[in-house]
């Protein structure tokens, strides 16, 4: 294998759900057009995806760069006392796609995983603690994934949030398992949603 084909494939594999056969598919792919076209608008697309997006601050959720707060963090008609928590900020979007939750977000970026190097340091839990001591929380909805490393992360955000006198909740059963929220059907998260339980 040519080394820049190479070092393309180590680049695209290192994308979530991307493995080592479907790098090198892509990477022949974007070799073999002579025109470069297909390429050019890849790179553009990268290129305005890092340049035109952000982290909101508070929640998490991929906004447009340079603003304070994303739209969801600033609608005023948002419920405050209702805060989910979960893994990924695209997990955001799929809960927003059922219609059933109307308060607001904040994404850990990862769960406890001591496998994968990340633990309680990794994740904006910091940030969870300031929000619930500074916001009128009083409900979270824990909509993490149904697995191994999720359960331990919702055990470990329950003994942490539990004795500041807010409910804590989860997702109903329904999610399936080793699958998660962000590959979920909308009908069965919105289920999951809507009859969540006490943790
Ligand atoms: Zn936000």
């Amino acid at each position: 294998m040519l080394e820049a084909v190479r070092r393309a494939v180590d680049a695209f594999a290192r994308l979530p759900g991307v493995g080592r056969r479907s790098a090198e598919r892509i990477a022949y792919r974007l070799a073999r057009d002579p025109s470069g076209r297909l390429a050019r608008e890849v790179v553009d697309a990268v290129e305005g995806l890092c340049a035109g997006t952000a982290l909101c601050p508070l929640c998490g959720r991929v906004t447009e760069s340079g603003r304070d707060a994303c739209r969801l963090c600033a609608d005023p008609d948002r419920d405050p006392a209702l805060l989910c928590v979960v893994e990924q900020p695209e997990d955001i979007e799929r809960i927003e796609e059922t219609g059933a939750f109307r308060g607001r977000y904040h994404a850990l970026m990862g769960k406890l995983s001591p496998a994968r190097g990340e633990g309680v340091r990794q994740l904006r839990l910091r940030r969870l603690v300031e929000r619930v001591q500074a916001e009128p929380v009083r409900e979270i909805l824990l909509a993490l994934n149904a697995d191994v490393e999720s359960d331990a992360t919702c055990a470990f955000l329950r003994d942490m949030l539990a004795p500041g006198g807010v409910r804590v909740t989860r997702l109903a059963h329904g999610i399936p398992a080793g699958s998660g929220v962000s590959y979920a059907d909308p009908v069965t998260l919105s289920r999951a949603v809507r009859s969540r339980q006490d943790v």
